[in-house]
């Protein structure tokens, strides 16, 4: 009899529950029985971030999670950030390749962003103005920091910078990857960004037979905008791979085709890139392929790696033919009538 695995589902905000209900349809069409365990968070939940969505996300090891809003300036901090660092999901990682049919400038990109997900500007190390803790370090900066400023901290570990890069050449070796590029601005950031990139050449002599290169993230970003082709894995601290992983969408073909992962050690949580779109909300109209394709990643995660690549083939099958493709692909079709072609694709490709 065939396995059922128990995996999380959180259904998110905006147009997360819609994107998530098409997805649960297409994974069930590959004949993976999955007993979803449906926890909510985010802004439609009663509380932002519950201990019974980190007890299931524990106890199950394996997530997939729809994007929560966070508000901008007030309230909650955002969930998505609480979850890597309350679980430790230290590595993020995002696929970036061109499925045919997918309008793009690009033809031949291949890239995986693996981001370090739990310190940086992200740690939520903030002094808001006027607060007593500003004072003092406006004391400390000896007049280097503006009157009537805001600060926030920049941490940058050698245990979490050694962690990511050394996460970024197992991932290549598994994936049969050739070259990983380390990105900063350690020019200006000498000592944070500095130390990451000593971290990138410590952990690179343990792989003599992957490249290690390093490039300054403003140069990278024209770089992968002129010659995507020459990249393959990249590692990042965290800013910096938030901003790079939107550009690598934007060369793949936009937000809707972009997937994530995000591991620990334990733990791994599978979602798009793409936030919760909620001016679409309930409109039934937005792409769930980036949804699929974490799913897709999800089922290779769990062992179910016929599966995936029968899922991929009807994905990308699906959009190659351009019939039944949503809005931003140039079709017509609604979220739940492109996950309704792909479950049809599903059944012409039965393994
Ligand atoms: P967004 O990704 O929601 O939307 C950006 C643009 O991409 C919009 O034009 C949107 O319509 C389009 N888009 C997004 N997903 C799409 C899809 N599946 N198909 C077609 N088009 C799609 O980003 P935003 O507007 O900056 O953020 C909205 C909210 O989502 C914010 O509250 C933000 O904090 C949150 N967010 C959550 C996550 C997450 O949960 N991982 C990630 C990013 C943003």
């Amino acid at each position: 009899m065939a396995k059922t695995y128990t995996i999380t589902l959180i259904p998110g905000d905006g147009t997360g529950p819609e994107i998530t209900e098409v997805v649960q349809k297409v994974v069930a069409s590959t004949g993976v029985k999955i007993n979803w365990d449906v926890v909510e968070a985010g802004e439609s939940a009663p509380e932002p971030l519950s201990d019974k969505v980190l007890e299931s996300i524990k106890q199950n090891k394996v997530a997939l999670k729809g994007p929560i809003t966070t508000p901008i300036g007030k309230g909650y901090r955002s969930i998505n950030v609480a979850l890597r660092q309350l679980l430790d999901l230290y590595a993020c990682v995002r696929p970036c390749k061109i499925y045919k049919g997918v309008k793009t400038r690009y033809e031949n990109v291949d890239i995986v962003i693996v981001r370090e997900n739990t310190e940086d500007l992200y740690a939520g190390v903030e002094f808001a103005l006027g607060s007593d803790e500003m004072k003092e370090i406006m004391k400390l900066s000896k007049g280097k920091i503006k009157n009537e400023s805001a600060i926030s901290i920049k941490p940058i570990s050698k245990e979490a910078s050694e962690r990511i890069i050394k996460f970024a050449f197992e991932y290549s070796i598994k994936h049969n990857r050739k070259k990983v590029t380390a990105i900063t601005k350690a020019n200006i950031m000498k000592y944070t960004d500095g130390l990451f990139f000593d971290c990138g050449r410590k952990v690179a002599k343990d792989y003599p037979q992957i490249q290690y290169e390093e490039k300054l993230v403003d140069n990278m970003a024209m770089q992968l905008v002129q010659k995507p082709e020459l990249y393959d894995v990249l590692a990042l601290p965290n800013l910096y791979g938030d901003i790079i992983s939107d550009l690598c969408a934007g060369l793949v073909g936009g937000l809707g085709v972009a997937p994530g992962i995000n591991y620990g050690d334990k733990i791994a949580l599978f979602e798009a890139v793409h936030g919760s779109a909620p001016k679409y909300k309930g409109m039934n109209k937005v792409n769930p392929t980036a949804m699929l394709l974490s799913a897709e990643l999800m089922l290779e995660h769990i062992g179910e790696t016929k599966k995936a690549e029968m899922l991929e083939k009807a994905i990308a099958e699906v959009i190659a033919e351009g019939k039944s493709v949503t809005y931003d692909l140039g079709g017509k079709a609604t979220t739940t009538e492109m996950g309704t072609a792909i479950i049809e694709k599903i059944g012409t490709h039965p393994i």
